[in-house]
């Protein structure tokens, strides 16, 4: 049995950013971890995703004021990186989002934080049970086609009534990831007819396994695979290229799901203003690239913009608004994690030099010192 004296305590914060309704960790991963550490919970932190004060008591956790779960923790988690970093230890590790953004590392290095920034997470097999991109992204693809289906003033599948039939209507999703799959999967389970694209090639497969027709635009595509797993970065002129290629079968869409993206990168620009021109009035355009600039040339994060009859939302965090079972799953994946960054034997200090955690890490100037 743990020494209570020797174990991590485990913060987790309330969310401050606005618009966020997610928890880091649910009562049931709270259950878990207190096998391994004290938790404590800033009051309210799990109230805007379903998840009472009350449900954490019975789990095991302590539940307090933000200032003392901060002071407290040697462990705080957030799914935002916190921004009132001056109430908080230095040495503390948090660990939350925010792991592509130099403004946070700036913050969390000065105030001589570590921070296990979530996006570094590396895409191996060991460290998919952490993987809270692939978990949001899931939630984000099939959030994506609703907040589409709500939008069109066409139905998604083929009914036939006395009044008369309907036809299904057609849909794409642009860029196959995580969440463009999930966004295919989930028009046809709604009866849409279903297409997909990527300029990955290793994409056609996954696309195809789901029911739906991949979109070849012939020589404009040249296969961008880059060897982790993401696509590489295209050229300006292999987009316009591609651009081209794709306006006939966009012309034909009533939903188009975009969620292309090259880590690190402005998002990739699929449908410029002379493509969307050639659009339907009354086509929905849900774009989840919305937040690193947009594959369209008209998208405004978190707007919906009205051109020539074509919608175009500008989707910001879908995963919020399934708060319950967004935070169930990052609450999965954080948990994953901390069992993999405590040793089960408490007087042992937490394994950062493992390389999960060393990636997570990251840029952290603090990890480069101590190494
Ligand atoms: P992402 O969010 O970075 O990008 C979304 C998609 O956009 C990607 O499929 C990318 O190929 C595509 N894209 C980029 N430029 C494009 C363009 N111009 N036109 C069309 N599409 C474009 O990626 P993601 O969804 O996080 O994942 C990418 C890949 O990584 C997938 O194959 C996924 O299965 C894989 N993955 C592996 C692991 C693991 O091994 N642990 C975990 C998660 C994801």
């Amino acid at each position: 049995m743990a020494n209570d004296e020797l174990r991590p305590n485990v913060g987790v914060l309330a969310e401050h950013f606005s618009g966020e309704r997610r928890v880091a960790l649910v009562p049931a991963d709270v259950r878990r971890l207190t096998k391994l550490a004290t938790v404590t919970v800033e009051r309210r932190a799990g109230a805007g995703a379903g998840y009472p004060d009350e449900a954490y008591i019975e789990a095991g956790a302590t539940i307090t004021d933000r200032l003392a779960t901060v002071s407290s923790a040697s462990v705080v988690l957030s799914v935002r990186a916190p921004s009132d970093l001056s109430s908080f230890q230095p040495g503390t590790l948090v660990v939350s989002l925010g792991g592509r953004d130099e403004e946070v590392a700036r913050a969390v290095s000065a105030r001589g934080l570590k921070h296990l920034g979530l996006e570094r997470l590396p895409r191996t097999t060991r460290a998919q049970a952490m993987d809270v991109l692939s978990s949001q992204a899931t939630i984000a693809g099939y959030a994506a086609v609703i907040e589409g289906a709500r939008a069109l003033d066409v139905l998604l599948p083929m009914l036939t009534t006395a009044a008369g039939g309907v036809k299904p209507a057609k849909m794409i999703a642009l860029g196959a990831g995580v969440a463009g799959l999930q966004a295919i999967a989930t028009a046809r389970r709604l009866g849409a007819v279903v297409h997909g694209f990527d300029v990955r090639e290793a994409a056609r497969e996954q696309v195809e396994s789901l029911g739906a027709r991949f979109v070849s635009p012939g020589e404009a595509l040249k296969a961008q695979d880059a060897a982790n797993g993401y696509a590489a970065d295209q050229s300006a002129d292999e987009q316009a290229a591609l651009r081209r290629a794709l306006a006939p079968t966009l012309a034909q869409m009533q939903l188009i799901v975009t969620s292309a993206q090259i880590p690190g990168r402005a998002a990739p620009l699929l449908i410029d203003d002379e493509v969307l021109a050639r659009l339907a009035p009354g086509t929905v355009i849900i774009d989840l690239a919305a937040e690193t600039g947009g594959n369209t040339s008209r998208t405004e994060p978190g707007e919906t913009v009205t051109t020539g009859g074509v919608k175009i939302i500008g989707s910001v965090n879908l995963p919020s608004q399934m708060a319950a079972d967004a935070s169930r799953l990052f609450s999965g994946n954080v948990r994953a994690l901390l069992e993999h960054l405590i040793p089960e034997e408490t007087s042992l200090p937490l394994r950062l030099d493992d390389p999960i955690i060393a990636a997570l890490l990251g840029a952290d100037p603090t990890l480069r010192t101590a190494a």
